[in-house]
């Protein structure tokens, strides 16, 4: 050191230092104006967190040095990831330790009155730690589920395998179908999936087989493998079919109570009968059976590697509902998986690299190869016909472009459904949500009748360009905290969903309908998807991947990623089974 002293700067004079910033190199306007944007945000974050928080703020670590390991594993997150991880590992004897943000979920907690508990607050966690995950980004909205099951509590139980073409491009040489095969079949057989019996086809899926066999595809139509319990006996020809009291209630091999499928439409905000096979009614209490610790309601911030040990600390904020606050604490494990969801993890990792340096390591390519998985849905209206989307489980058929033969893209086409209790919420539902255009328009419908009666909600995915960017960016208001954003252009993507959008136009006019593009996509180009995937792709190395094929991350021994992160690109169909085959398969290796 040759001299010290002390830099007193008033508001005037940072202002005056500021407006002297140039960029030099920027090759336009705008390129400038972003630079010194980035650089201000950086600046000011970094000024705040050096000199009001420690002045006035609460310690940002908990530095207590606590390095026993508590657990042989710790899995963050209890969705297709972690709950399969978990399971196997605990019956391996390993001793497992799960944290969840979301909460454990009775059936008599779920969703229904606009009061309850809907969604998750990645501000306020502690107050709304609801049902859903909406995050909306420019151009891209993402929908995820929260809770002991994560995404299997809010999904449509679609449970299919990937195509085989999918795993020759992007993936490590090690992955491939035939060897998730064996994995397939095995989650196959834990959510005892099965097809709607041919008895009980509710009219979208028969629309559907019509459409398809009209427009000249009738051989691409498939009945889709649900992880559902259907009754043999169930008949829409009855009385009030629908009704709970025709649901026959059993007890699974965990003893927990179950029932048979009533066709109410109910999927997405849980089935009141208990006829959905979530993770919660098998993967979980299997886990827990062998000794598996489950924490809901335990949001990790952190993961620090052990001083000179093998092992990871890792944080958490445990939201006590009770008193609304958060209250943290730790946990240490030999290995720990990550297993948040596409945009847990990403979220999770990115802090631990940029936001707290913990994890310096964690390769560059972190973030990068982000994919929306294609997802569309476009509402067609038909005069003449009762579709009833509010019939039935909420997906039930596909009709199968992924061969790439249609448009030179590769996609396939779903009946979507709509809760039965959304027909009384549309006033509120149309504004203020990523689907409100959507609802807006069935609202203007439903002022002249039963608004979804004639509407089929023709869904799909298709495989886009998984080039979408997650970084961390500091807000530009105090306490300026990190940010997630997504990078997304929909240029390389357009002609797949593009693709999907057609066809559900073919589909719609060849029975009948008439297909509603939703403004968000005609004029904006915007897309919402509740399938995100990406962003800790496997790879060979870590100029390549984030993780190996066995989702062990790259310069981070014994810490690992197992979900729909993993993905280096899109499948273009429904991922839950993929990332269950491939947690399986981790598991397995570990
Ligand atoms: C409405 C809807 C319908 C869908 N339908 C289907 C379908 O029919 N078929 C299909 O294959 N897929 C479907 N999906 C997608 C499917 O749900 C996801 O692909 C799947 O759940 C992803 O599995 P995952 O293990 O990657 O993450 P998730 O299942 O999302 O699990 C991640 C878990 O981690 C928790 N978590 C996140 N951050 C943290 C943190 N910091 N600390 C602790 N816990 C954390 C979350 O609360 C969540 O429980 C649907 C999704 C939605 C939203
Ligand atoms: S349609 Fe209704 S009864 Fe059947 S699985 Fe879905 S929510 Fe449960």
């Amino acid at each position: 050191m040759i001299g010290a002293g002390v830099l007193s700067l008033g508001v005037k004079q940072l202002a005056d230092l500021v407006s002297t910033i140039d960029v030099p190199n920027a090759s336009s306007a705008r390129e400038k104006l972003a630079a010194i944007e980035k650089f201000g945000r950086f600046f000011v974050g970094e000024l705040w967190d050096s000199y009001v928080i420690p002045k006035f703020g609460k310690q940002a670590f908990d530095k207590s040095a606590d390095d026993t390991p508590h657990y042989d594993v710790i899995v963050i997150g209890s969705g297709f990831g972690g709950a399969v991880t978990a399971c196997r590992l605990a019956e391996k004897g390993r001793k497992v330790c799960v944290l969840e943000r979301g909460r454990r979920w009775d059936v008599k907690d779920f969703p229904r009155g606009p009061s309850d508990a809907w969604f998750w607050s990645h501000d306020e966690p502690e107050q709304h730690n609801g049902w859903i995950d909406i995050r909306a980004y420019p151009d891209m909205a993402v929908v995820q589920g929260c809770g002991v099951g994560g995404g299997s509590l809010i999904y449509a139980n679609i449970s299919v395998e990937a195509r085989p073409f999918v795993f020759e491009r992007g993936w490590p040489k090690e992955i491939s179908y035939q060897g998730l095969k064996p994995y397939y079949d095995k989650v196959g057989r834990m959510l005892n999936v099965q097809e709607v019996p041919d008895n009980q086809w509710p009219p979208k899926m028969k629309l559907m087989k019509e459409a398809a066999e009209k427009a000249g595809f009738g051989e691409r139509f498939r009945k889709m493998t649900l992880a559902v319990n259907f009754d043999p006996g169930f008949s829409f020809d009855r009385p009030d079919p629908c009704d709970d009291r025709h649901s026959k209630p059993f007890e699974n091999q965990w003893g927990l109570k179950q029932g048979t499928c009533v066709h109410c439409g109910n999927c997405d905000i849980g089935c009141q009968v208990g006829a959905r096979n979530t993770l919660d009614l098998n993967y979980i209490p299997q886990a827990e059976k062998n000794g598996a610790v489950v924490k809901p309601l335990h949001l990790v911030t952190r993961i620090t590697p052990l001083d000179g040990r093998t092992g990871y600390r890792v944080d958490f904020d445990r939201i006590d509902t009770d008193t609304q606050r958060r209250i943290p604490g730790h946990l240490n494990a030999e290995r720990v998986i990550v297993a948040a969801g596409t945009m847990g993890s990403n979220e999770l990792l990115l802090r631990c690299r940029d936001q707290y340096g913990t994890l310096p390591k964690l390769s560059p390519m972190l973030g990068v190869g982000w994919s929306s998985n294609g997802d569309f849905l476009t509402p067609a209206f038909y005069h003449d016909r009762d579709v009833s989307p509010t019939r039935g489980p909420t997906i039930t058929g596909a009709v199968d472009f992924l061969d790439g033969s249609v448009a030179g893209q590769y996609f396939w086409v779903q009946d979507g459904g709509l809760p039965n209790l959304i027909k009384d919420a549309l006033g509120d539902l149309s504004i203020g949500n990523p689907f409100a255009p959507f609802f807006a328009t069935l609202h203007a419908i439903s002022k002249k009748g039963d608004p979804l009666a004639s509407v089929m909600p023709w869904f799909g995915q298709a495989v886009d360009a998984a080039d979408g960017v997650l970084k961390l960016s500091r807000s530009w208001v105090p306490p300026f905290r990190h940010k997630m954003h997504l990078d997304w252009e929909i240029r390389n993507s357009q002609a797949a969903v593009q693709a999907l959008v057609d066809m559900h136009k073919t589909l719609s006019k060849a029975t009948g309908g008439d297909p509603q593009v939703p403004p968000t996509w005609s004029l904006l180009k915007d897309l919402v998807t509740p399938h995100p995937l990406g962003g800790c792709r496997m790879g060979t190395s870590a100029t390549d991947g984030v993780v190996d094929h066995k989702g062990e991350v790259f310069g981070h021994p014994g810490l690992y990623v197992a979900d729909g992160a993993l993905f280096p690109a899109a499948v273009g169909l429904n991922p839950s089974r993929t990332i269950a085959a491939l947690a399986e398969r981790i598991a397995d290796l570990m």
